[in-house]
């Protein structure tokens, strides 16, 4: 069976005003978006349960991240236990701003993915290297080790709930978009490594988006390639050419 294609918005700390949500969900609410394409939008998590009022069913919500504990004296925290009991099917984990600005290492996100899929979310776990690290040469071995902290916690059935997100650092939010050589190398290398890590079926069922400075001019691109099952997307999912990226399949024909 063809892997969904699968395209996520990361709206981050983004927008300031109720007003401004509005406007960027009536965008969507009102496009011609192509059915195919599976779409979940991550809005700040205030804005959850309002946006299930107003949000076309089409589009599945998702966190932007959660605790590992299911309730208790974590201050400023929200448990998957919560996320279910409100009907979020989905929660990004991993993220790179959570990584080096909130210090959560592959231990903590591993931790986060297990109790997430325990609780039955689903999840977005985000994985890339740095700059640093792609010029010594680093990435596939980056990537393998933040994986392998979730391989190693995981069963073979929990993959079918979740989506890895390959996300340069270096192309987040700065405009500098991977190739799509690039994408393709790293997917090919992410897939690889799940099948002989996990399962070869594994391997060939778990979805590989790409992540970082998505635009509706470069996504077409980057979706004609065979390991890249779709896009997260940060700042361009804020702006109407968000529909554009998730129609990039269609709009190839
Ligand atoms: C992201 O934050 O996940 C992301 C990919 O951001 P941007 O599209 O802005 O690079």
């Amino acid at each position: 069976m063809p892997r969904q294609f699968f395209v996520g918005g990361n709206f981050k700390m983004n927008p300031t005003s109720q007003g401004q949500l509005d406007s960027i969900i009536s965008v969507l609410n009102s496009a011609d978006l192509d059915s195919t394409t599976e779409i979940v939008v991550a809005p700040p998590s205030l804005y959850l349960i309002p946006l299930k009022q107003t949000v076309r069913q089409e589009i599945q919500l998702s966190a932007q991240n959660c605790f590992y504990k299911e309730s208790g004296a974590f201050t400023g925290e929200i448990s998957p236990a919560q996320l279910v009991d409100s009907n979020i099917p989905y929660v990004i984990l991993g993220h790179s701003e959570r990584r080096s600005i909130f210090h959560e290492t592959s231990e903590i996100v591993a931790k986060k993915t297990v109790a997430a899929l325990t609780a039955t979310l689903k999840v977005i776990f985000c994985v890339g290297e740095t700059l640093e690290e792609r010029e010594a040469g680093l990435t596939t071995e980056v990537v393998q080790n933040q994986l392998q902290a979730a391989v190693s916690h995981l069963q073979v059935t929990d993959w079918s709930c979740v989506v890895i997100a390959y996300e340069p650092v270096w192309a987040i939010g700065t405009g500098k978009v991977a190739t799509s050589a690039q994408a393709q190398e790293a997917h090919l290398n992410i897939r690889a490594f799940l099948s002989q890590a996990v399962s070869p079926a594994v391997a060939e069922n778990t979805r590989i988006i790409y992540g970082g400075s998505v635009t509706a001019a470069n996504c077409q691109e980057l979706s004609t390639q065979p390991d890249v099952d779709g896009f997260l997307v940060g700042g361009a999912s804020l702006k109407p050419e968000f529909v554009n990226i998730i129609n990039a399949r269609r709009i190839q024909g």
